[in-house]
């Protein structure tokens, strides 16, 4: 007998995840089938390792799957082992039907794995690569607000050429970035007790311009802190900021989704 109540999984997508992450990669089919379970479907892998060889597996991931697509590109970390012929190597994937998207492409000051003129010029070079290819640009930026922002504006970034993912950053710098038309991605971190400010900023989006995202395997969202993170798990992280919206789950979903169909616009042409 059926019961009165079916559960109905709404539909995710999650914006940003490493599948080809050590730990995600051996249990890709799992990591997936767990995703589209949850309703979480498509998913937008993004390479990070930099390397001419991990960005073609990145390719080949998404000939694996019908709902994978992929972001090219490299991380500002390895901005210093970034050769010219790697890059436009890498940059050439651009036209492979299913890549996205190129990045994560930005400024890391917290971490300066890479001197910072260094990474200035490589962010410079991917953003004139995404425009050369029609392609948006998925952003990371820590601890580098203003320099960021000096770069996005100088390099003429606007209406939806941009995502600045895991967004972390303070309330001024999220309006500086909608202003130039960028996209702003929420990751599990809004779940945490101390991320006052990123609860601020999810609040703020406005409904055309959020997106949602894991980064997983890394920063997972409460109730699963303490566990590898995983795309299924970005439906916690939108209840959360459903929640802090004041919004039901089903137009959150609705939106995210739209937008994010909206942002990686190749998605559509598939
Ligand atoms: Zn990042
Ligand atoms: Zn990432």
């Amino acid at each position: 007998m059926q019961g009165q109540w079916e559960a109905v999984v709404l539909q995710w997508i999650d914006s940003h995840c490493h599948l080809g992450f050590k730990g995600m990669a051996e249990e890709e089919d799992e990591i997936i089938a767990r995703a589209r379970a949850a309703g979480v479907s498509p998913l937008i892998n993004v390479e990070s390792a930099s390397s001419l060889e991990s960005n073609h597996a990145a390719v080949a991931l998404t000939e694996r799957h019908p709902d994978v697509y992929t972001v090219v590109g490299s991380h500002p970390h390895d901005a210093v082992a970034m050769t010219a012929e790697t890059f436009s190597a890498i940059k050439d994937l651009g036209s492979h039907p299913k890549v996205v998207a190129f990045g994560e492409a930005g400024l890391d000051y917290h971490y300066d794995r890479s001197p910072r003129d260094v990474q200035q010029g490589v962010f410079r070079d991917w953003i004139r690569a995404a425009k050369e290819e029609d392609l948006p640009l998925v952003i990371h930026t820590r601890e580098a607000e203003a320099d960021t922002l000096a770069i996005l504006e100088e390099e003429g970034v606007g209406e939806g050429d941009a995502v600045i993912h895991c967004f972390t950053g303070s309330l001024e710098f999220a309006h500086a970035c909608l202003e130039l038309g960028c996209y702003i991605s929420i990751p599990g971190i809004v779940t945490f007790k101390n991320a006052g400010d990123v609860r601020e900023v999810a609040k703020a989006v406005p409904d055309h311009r959020l997106l949602v995202e894991t980064d997983s395997p890394f920063l997972t969202p409460v109730p699963f802190r303490g566990k590898r993170n995983e795309p299924s798990y970005v439906t916690h992280t939108a209840a959360f900021v459903a929640g802090l919206r004041g919004v039901s789950l089903e137009d959150l979903a609705g939106q995210t989704v739209e937008n994010t169909k909206r942002f990686f616009r190749k998605m559509e042409q598939g």
